[in-house]
């Protein structure tokens, strides 16, 4: 074989290695497979648009699951963690920033806390949730052991939140759990009322369950939750982590309801990993004392000067208005397709459900097969269940853009039926 042979076998070799098949297959063999097989390599994003390993162009209507506020490679956003690393990157907390401490006060006037709150920062949404559990564990001592949780709840995969979520096939598997957990069905106020009394500590409740099909809680039942939690002397912790910074159209979906402690993550850093846990009043924020929790990398400059820019692009592009509007344009399109049966959600979280396909069984529901069609067809969605599609979009994105989608929905319903 000539040299130059040899060159250009080892060439394709590479080329072969870095396409999506190639890819795929050692992500395989390196990556543990607990997200099972991933839909696509991505390479690049701009906006609402990710292009794959192969050159597919796909419009994204997931931004990493409610978390990309501002789409993909936001200037705003990429300047400031670019100028960030460039000044100054990792501290850890033994030292401050003036990034971590504007970026606190800002969530602190967002939220509308009272006089004495607190933030605590975070890398993700199961990290504020088990900042929460051990705020909660102080509340009340050996007096309060029991914590409530909802049914259908998702808190994350860390053991505290994981206690918290409300679906048994995901605690199952790694019980003992963490003690004193329960769950009472979600949206129902007697029920909270039944379970509430001086034993306990806190109630978590999200504003819409994301994770279980876009499910928003009653109206009125965030404020009862309040009115007995208050009532028994428990902690209202709401879980933001989906719903917040602007995703709903609000800053916060618990806007108007005072709870204790907010939990945020998802949207925060626009797309930079950072949550949050809001600590709301003097007496809760005084909970959790010096040396009673920590983390080495939570509020570094790169991830609050990142979430700063994205709350910053979200006031100055006057966002929470267009998150309102657009949203109410696609749920209303969605809701006139032919195979949808309801939509449910606020602002730019809503969830899709779909008529049942009378030659499926109930549990084998079409929503897997559309999110596979949509993704053949250049549109990232996501199914929370067998019959629910799940769509969450860039806080930014265009009416004309999300209308492309509902245009493209009834073939997508169809293809999914062949398959
Ligand atoms: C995603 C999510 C979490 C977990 O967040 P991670 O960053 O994945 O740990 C917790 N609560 C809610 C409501 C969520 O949607």
């Amino acid at each position: 074989m000539s040299e130059t042979t040899d060159a250009a076998d080892a060439a394709d070799a590479a080329s072969a290695e870095a396409s999506s098949q190639g890819l795929l297959g050692r992500y395989r063999d390196a990556l543990l497979g607990v997200f099972g097989t991933p839909q696509r390599v991505l390479v690049r994003g701009s906006g609402a648009t990710v292009v794959d390993a192969d050159g597919g162009e796909y419009l994204d209507l997931l931004a990493g699951i409610a978390v990309n506020a501002l789409g993909h490679a936001h200037p705003r956003v990429t300047a400031a963690i670019g100028e960030q690393v460039a000044t100054l990157g990792h501290i850890s907390n033994l030292f401050t920033s003036p990034s971590q401490v504007a970026l606190a006060e800002t969530l602190l006037r967002l939220s509308a806390s009272p006089e004495g709150s607190k933030v605590f920062f975070t890398n993700s949404g199961t990290e504020s949730n088990e900042a929460a559990f051990k705020l909660a564990r102080r509340h009340g001592g050996a007096a309060r052991p029991r914590i409530i949780a909802l049914d259908d709840s998702f808190h994350g995969r860390t053991m505290g939140a994981l206690a918290m979520t409300g679906k048994p096939a995901q605690r199952e598997p790694f019980e003992p759990m963490p003690a004193g957990v329960e769950h009472v069905p979600a949206g129902d106020v007697e029920a909270l009322r039944a379970a509430v009394d001086e034993t306990v500590a806190a109630v978590v409740v999200e504003p819409i369950q994301g994770e279980a099909g876009v499910r928003a809680m009653p109206e009125g039942y965030l404020a009862a939750v309040r009115a007995i939690t208050r009532e028994a002397g428990a902690l209202m912790i709401v879980d933001e982590v989906q719903t917040g910074v602007g995703r709903t159209g609000a800053w916060f979906a618990s806007a108007g309801v005072d709870p204790d402690a907010v939990t945020l993550a998802k949207g925060l850093g626009g797309g930079f990993p950072i949550g949050a846990l809001i600590t709301r009043g003097e007496e809760v924020s005084a909970l959790l004392a010096a040396g009673q929790h920590g983390t080495t990398f939570g509020g570094n400059p790169p991830a609050t000067a990142a979430a700063l820019a994205t709350i910053a692009g979200i006031e100055e592009e006057g966002l929470l208005a267009h998150v309102r509007a657009v949203g109410e344009t696609l749920a209303a399109a969605l809701a006139a397709v032919d195979g949808v049966a309801e939509v449910r959600g606020a602002g730019l979280l809503l969830g899709v459900e779909l008529q049942p396909d009378a030659q499926r069984a109930p549990a084998a529901g079409l929503a897997p097969a559309v999110v596979a069609a949509a993704l053949e067809a250049g549109f990232i969605i996501n199914a929370t269940g067998p019959t629910t599609l799940r769509l969450a979009p860039p806080l930014n994105i265009a009416e004309e853009q999300v209308l492309r989608f509902v245009e493209a929905l009834p073939a997508l319903l169809a293809a999914a039926k062949e398959n």
